[in-house]
């Protein structure tokens, strides 16, 4: 069977050892399957990520011992591939405008609107406007999200209980979708589009992706995925999630501890082999 896997970094900040590992996990089960690594750089979101932090990474991986397939995907190259995506599910019926800004859904939801968790927001999305409330946002040019309807989405497909995929991990086993737990999640942004949660899933299938291997905290967009796999008959493909790698607090690492970046590391005078030792690569 063929192995084909990915790391599909988001150029928002510097690598961490987390990424190290996630990147390392990836590479090591595509050379353990004799198979084959891309890169892709996830970077729809213009308002975070920054051309610096792309070449940060390249040359991170690159010292950290990985090489990879070309030519590299950067998903801001192809944004017309996840628009005409949004466009077939909007066709399908299956997707809303949403015209609330972050601060009214915080309200709806009845949480702090420094709330930090985005999926409070998404969960209490408040489903379509009224037709005559939305003619008229509209008419006035206000701007709009789109979200997908979980409960159209769910009619479409007769249920969720037929969306599974295969885990393959410490605990192996057949997983079921479960996309409740982010609501009803914006696909396109008022700003930038198509974004994520698309992009990613179209650019799995165009690569053939057979296994993605990524941090467990992807668990949850891995429901929704699923659903978006079905709409646009996507393949799914096989999901490792490993856990996530913590620091010495406990605490897994963030893009915003400077700390513990692999440049940091560098400059500091680790090696590659003293960092993938480290990390258990030996
Ligand atoms: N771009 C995502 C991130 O940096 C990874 C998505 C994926 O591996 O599917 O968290």
């Amino acid at each position: 069977m063929s192995f084909v896997t990915r790391f599909a970094p988001s150029p928002t900040g510097l690598l961490h050892r987390g990424h190290a590992y996630s990147a390392l996990t990836a590479w090591t089960s595509a050379r353990e399957a004799g198979g084959r690594f891309l890169l892709r750089i996830e970077d729809t979101d213009f308002t975070r990520c920054r051309a610096e932090y792309e070449t940060a990474l390249l040359e991170d991986l690159a010292w950290l011992g990985l090489d990879w397939e070309g030519p590299v995907r950067r998903q801001s190259d192809h944004r017309a591939a996840y628009d005409a995506a949004l466009e077939r599910l909007r066709d399908q019926g299956v997707l809303y405008r949403c015209f609330r800004t972050r601060k009214e859904l915080m309200a709806l939801a009845g949480v702090a609107p420094h709330a930090d968790d985005p999926a409070d927001a998404q969960a209490f999305a408040g489903g379509p406007l009224d037709p005559a409330e939305e003619t008229e946002r509209l008419g006035a040019g206000q701007p709009f999200a789109w979200r997908l309807s979980l409960a159209a989405a769910r009619e479409r497909l007769g249920g969720f209980g037929a969306l599974t995929w295969v885990e393959e991990t410490a605990d192996p086993g057949i997983r079921t979708a479960r996309p409740e737990a982010l609501g009803d999640m914006v696909l396109g942004r008022k700003d930038i589009g198509a974004g994520y949660v698309i992009a990613s899933v179209v650019d799995d299938a165009l690569h053939g992706v057979t296994h993605v291997v990524r941090g467990e905290d992807l668990i949850p967009a891995t429901g929704v995925q699923r659903v978006l796999q079905a709409l646009l008959d996507l393949p799914t493909p096989i999901y490792r999630h490993h856990p996530l790698l913590l620091g010495p607090d406990g605490k897994r690492y963030a893009k915003r501890d400077g700390s513990v970046t692999i440049m940091a590391l560098r400059e500091a005078g680790v090696t590659p082999d003293e960092l993938r030792a480290e990390l258990g690569f030996a």
